[in-house]
Protein backbone atom coordinates (compact mmCIF):
# COMPACT_ATOMS: atom_id res chain seq x y z
CA UNK A 1 0.00 0.00 0.00
CA UNK A 2 1.47 3.13 -0.41
CA UNK A 3 2.73 5.48 1.91
CA UNK A 4 -0.05 8.41 3.40
CA UNK A 5 1.97 11.48 1.96
CA UNK A 6 4.61 12.92 5.06
CA UNK A 7 3.24 16.28 4.00
CA UNK A 8 0.05 15.43 5.95
CA UNK A 9 1.50 13.85 8.34
CA UNK A 10 3.70 16.26 9.23
CA UNK A 11 1.33 19.10 8.91
CA UNK A 12 -1.69 17.35 11.34
CA UNK A 13 1.49 17.30 13.97
CA UNK A 14 1.93 20.97 13.60
CA UNK A 15 -2.05 21.54 13.69
CA UNK A 16 -2.34 18.93 16.92
CA UNK A 17 0.88 20.74 18.60
CA UNK A 18 -0.46 24.86 17.98
CA UNK A 19 -3.74 25.18 16.69
CA UNK A 20 -5.42 21.84 18.23
CA UNK A 21 -4.29 22.97 21.40
CA UNK A 22 -5.74 26.37 21.32
CA UNK A 23 -8.72 25.66 20.46
CA UNK A 24 -9.51 21.69 21.54
CA UNK A 25 -12.48 23.21 23.59
CA UNK A 26 -13.90 25.00 20.71
CA UNK A 27 -13.94 21.25 18.77
CA UNK A 28 -15.38 19.41 22.04
CA UNK A 29 -18.07 21.77 21.96
CA UNK A 30 -18.39 21.76 18.41
CA UNK A 31 -18.33 18.07 18.34
CA UNK A 32 -21.20 18.26 21.34
CA UNK A 33 -23.98 20.99 20.10
CA UNK A 34 -23.16 20.05 16.16
CA UNK A 35 -22.23 23.11 14.17
CA UNK A 36 -24.08 26.18 14.24
CA UNK A 37 -22.27 28.48 10.55
CA UNK A 38 -23.68 31.74 9.98
CA UNK A 39 -22.05 31.71 6.66
CA UNK A 40 -21.99 28.86 3.63
CA UNK A 41 -19.42 29.56 0.93
CA UNK A 42 -18.86 28.36 -2.60
CA UNK A 43 -15.51 28.50 -3.91
CA UNK A 44 -13.02 27.05 -6.30
CA UNK A 45 -10.94 23.72 -5.89
CA UNK A 46 -7.98 25.81 -6.70
CA UNK A 47 -5.50 24.52 -3.90
CA UNK A 48 -4.47 28.69 -4.12
CA UNK A 49 -7.94 29.72 -3.26
CA UNK A 50 -8.23 28.17 0.71
CA UNK A 51 -11.58 29.83 2.13
CA UNK A 52 -10.55 29.09 5.36
CA UNK A 53 -7.14 30.86 4.76
CA UNK A 54 -8.52 34.01 3.10
CA UNK A 55 -11.02 34.78 5.96
CA UNK A 56 -9.14 33.26 8.99
CA UNK A 57 -11.65 30.79 9.76
CA UNK A 58 -11.93 28.67 13.04
CA UNK A 59 -13.66 25.20 12.99
CA UNK A 60 -17.81 25.94 12.71
CA UNK A 61 -17.57 28.79 11.24
CA UNK A 62 -18.35 28.02 7.51
CA UNK A 63 -19.70 25.92 5.39
CA UNK A 64 -17.97 25.63 2.63
CA UNK A 65 -18.81 23.86 -0.72
CA UNK A 66 -15.80 23.59 -3.39
CA UNK A 67 -16.03 22.89 -7.31
CA UNK A 68 -13.94 23.75 -10.49
CA UNK A 69 -14.53 27.35 -11.00
CA UNK A 70 -16.96 27.83 -8.04
CA UNK A 71 -20.00 27.26 -9.95
CA UNK A 72 -23.91 27.19 -8.79
CA UNK A 73 -25.73 25.42 -11.04
CA UNK A 74 -29.43 26.35 -11.61
CA UNK A 75 -32.22 24.45 -9.32
CA UNK A 76 -32.56 20.88 -11.64
CA UNK A 77 -35.61 18.61 -9.09
CA UNK A 78 -34.89 16.01 -12.55
CA UNK A 79 -34.19 13.20 -9.82
CA UNK A 80 -30.17 13.03 -10.84
CA UNK A 81 -27.81 13.83 -7.87
CA UNK A 82 -26.38 17.23 -8.04
CA UNK A 83 -23.88 17.65 -5.18
CA UNK A 84 -24.00 21.41 -5.09
CA UNK A 85 -28.12 21.75 -4.33
CA UNK A 86 -27.54 18.98 -2.17
CA UNK A 87 -24.68 21.36 0.39
CA UNK A 88 -27.34 24.55 -0.83
CA UNK A 89 -30.44 22.44 0.84
CA UNK A 90 -28.50 21.55 3.88
CA UNK A 91 -26.62 24.83 4.16
CA UNK A 92 -30.26 26.63 4.06
CA UNK A 93 -32.84 24.01 5.41
CA UNK A 94 -30.96 22.64 8.23
CA UNK A 95 -28.11 24.81 9.44
CA UNK A 96 -29.81 27.99 8.27
CA UNK A 97 -27.39 29.88 7.07
CA UNK A 98 -27.23 34.07 7.11
CA UNK A 99 -24.92 34.45 3.95
CA UNK A 100 -24.20 32.84 1.13
CA UNK A 101 -20.93 34.04 -0.52
CA UNK A 102 -19.95 33.11 -3.99
CA UNK A 103 -16.17 33.52 -3.75
CA UNK A 104 -14.47 33.57 -7.88
CA UNK A 105 -10.81 33.84 -8.18
CA UNK A 106 -7.80 34.96 -10.53
CA UNK A 107 -5.92 32.81 -12.74
CA UNK A 108 -8.89 30.42 -12.71
CA UNK A 109 -7.97 27.30 -14.65
CA UNK A 110 -11.93 26.50 -15.42
CA UNK A 111 -12.86 29.87 -16.49
CA UNK A 112 -9.66 29.61 -19.13
CA UNK A 113 -10.46 26.54 -20.12
CA UNK A 114 -14.06 27.65 -21.28
CA UNK A 115 -12.62 30.98 -22.61
CA UNK A 116 -9.92 28.93 -24.44
CA UNK A 117 -12.64 26.11 -25.57
CA UNK A 118 -9.49 23.48 -24.00
CA UNK A 119 -10.01 20.31 -25.60
CA UNK A 120 -11.40 17.64 -23.76
CA UNK A 121 -8.76 16.21 -20.86
CA UNK A 122 -10.54 12.77 -21.59
CA UNK A 123 -13.49 10.97 -23.48
CA UNK A 124 -16.09 11.79 -19.97
CA UNK A 125 -15.05 16.00 -20.86
CA UNK A 126 -16.06 16.27 -17.24
CA UNK A 127 -14.25 20.18 -17.25
CA UNK A 128 -15.95 20.95 -20.53
CA UNK A 129 -19.60 19.45 -19.81
CA UNK A 130 -19.05 21.62 -16.01
CA UNK A 131 -17.77 25.06 -17.38
CA UNK A 132 -21.00 24.69 -20.38
CA UNK A 133 -23.08 26.02 -17.56
CA UNK A 134 -21.50 29.57 -17.89
CA UNK A 135 -21.87 29.18 -21.58
CA UNK A 136 -24.70 31.47 -21.74
CA UNK A 137 -22.29 33.93 -19.60
CA UNK A 138 -19.80 33.73 -22.20
CA UNK A 139 -22.27 34.28 -24.55
CA UNK A 140 -23.94 37.24 -22.92
CA UNK A 141 -19.99 38.77 -22.66
CA UNK A 142 -17.97 38.86 -26.41
CA UNK A 143 -14.23 39.78 -26.43
CA UNK A 144 -14.06 43.21 -27.12
CA UNK A 145 -11.55 43.82 -29.98
CA UNK A 146 -8.99 45.40 -28.31
CA UNK A 147 -9.36 43.52 -24.91
CA UNK A 148 -5.99 41.58 -23.66
CA UNK A 149 -7.06 38.12 -22.93
CA UNK A 150 -6.15 38.45 -19.32
CA UNK A 151 -8.54 41.35 -18.94
CA UNK A 152 -11.23 39.12 -20.58
CA UNK A 153 -10.78 35.90 -18.61
CA UNK A 154 -10.85 38.57 -15.23
CA UNK A 155 -14.04 40.29 -16.78
CA UNK A 156 -15.86 35.99 -17.49
CA UNK A 157 -14.32 35.44 -13.86
CA UNK A 158 -15.84 37.84 -12.26
CA UNK A 159 -19.41 37.76 -14.50
CA UNK A 160 -19.49 34.52 -13.74
CA UNK A 161 -19.81 34.88 -9.78
CA UNK A 162 -22.79 37.03 -10.99
CA UNK A 163 -24.19 34.22 -12.89
CA UNK A 164 -24.01 31.56 -9.79
CA UNK A 165 -25.79 34.23 -7.85
CA UNK A 166 -28.67 34.41 -10.28
CA UNK A 167 -28.68 30.53 -10.35
CA UNK A 168 -28.70 30.76 -6.64
CA UNK A 169 -32.30 32.56 -6.69
CA UNK A 170 -33.76 29.60 -8.56
CA UNK A 171 -33.71 27.69 -5.91
CA UNK A 172 -37.06 28.39 -4.33
CA UNK A 173 -35.83 27.53 -0.60
CA UNK A 174 -33.37 30.52 -1.28
CA UNK A 175 -35.24 32.82 -3.05
CA UNK A 176 -37.82 33.17 -0.58
CA UNK A 177 -35.45 33.19 2.16
CA UNK A 178 -33.62 35.92 -0.40
CA UNK A 179 -36.79 38.13 -0.43
CA UNK A 180 -37.65 38.09 3.32
CA UNK A 181 -34.37 39.39 4.08
CA UNK A 182 -33.65 36.06 6.02
CA UNK A 183 -30.53 34.77 3.95
CA UNK A 184 -28.20 37.69 2.19
CA UNK A 185 -26.25 36.40 -1.14
CA UNK A 186 -22.72 37.90 -2.05
CA UNK A 187 -19.97 37.63 -4.11
CA UNK A 188 -16.25 38.28 -3.98
CA UNK A 189 -13.38 37.77 -6.18
CA UNK A 190 -9.57 36.77 -4.88
CA UNK A 191 -6.92 38.17 -6.47
CA UNK A 192 -4.15 35.45 -6.32
CA UNK A 193 -0.67 37.26 -6.94
CA UNK A 194 -1.27 40.31 -3.62
CA UNK A 195 -3.86 38.37 -1.89
CA UNK A 196 -6.44 41.01 -2.73
CA UNK A 197 -9.78 40.68 -1.96
CA UNK A 198 -13.03 42.46 -3.88
CA UNK A 199 -16.15 42.21 -2.90
CA UNK A 200 -19.12 42.28 -5.13
CA UNK A 201 -21.86 45.71 -5.30
CA UNK A 202 -25.19 44.46 -6.36
CA UNK A 203 -26.22 47.48 -7.28
CA UNK A 204 -23.52 48.44 -9.82
CA UNK A 205 -21.93 45.29 -10.40
CA UNK A 206 -18.77 46.27 -9.95
CA UNK A 207 -16.14 44.54 -7.57
CA UNK A 208 -14.67 46.60 -4.96
CA UNK A 209 -11.05 46.22 -3.12
CA UNK A 210 -11.45 46.08 0.68
CA UNK A 211 -8.59 47.05 2.26
CA UNK A 212 -6.01 44.73 4.53
CA UNK A 213 -6.15 46.98 7.20
ZN1 LIG B 1 -10.69 28.32 -10.07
Amino acid sequence: MAAFPDRLISGYRSFARDRLSAEQSRYRELAEHGQAPEIMLIGCCDSRVSPEVIFDAGPGEMFVVRNVANIVPPYEPDGNAHGVSAALEFGVQVLRVKHIVVLGHAQCGGIKALVQDTAPLSPGDFIGRWMALLAPTLDANPRAPNEELADFITRIEQRAILRSLDNLMTFPCISILAERGKVQLHGAYFGVARGSLSVLDRKTEEFRRVSGD
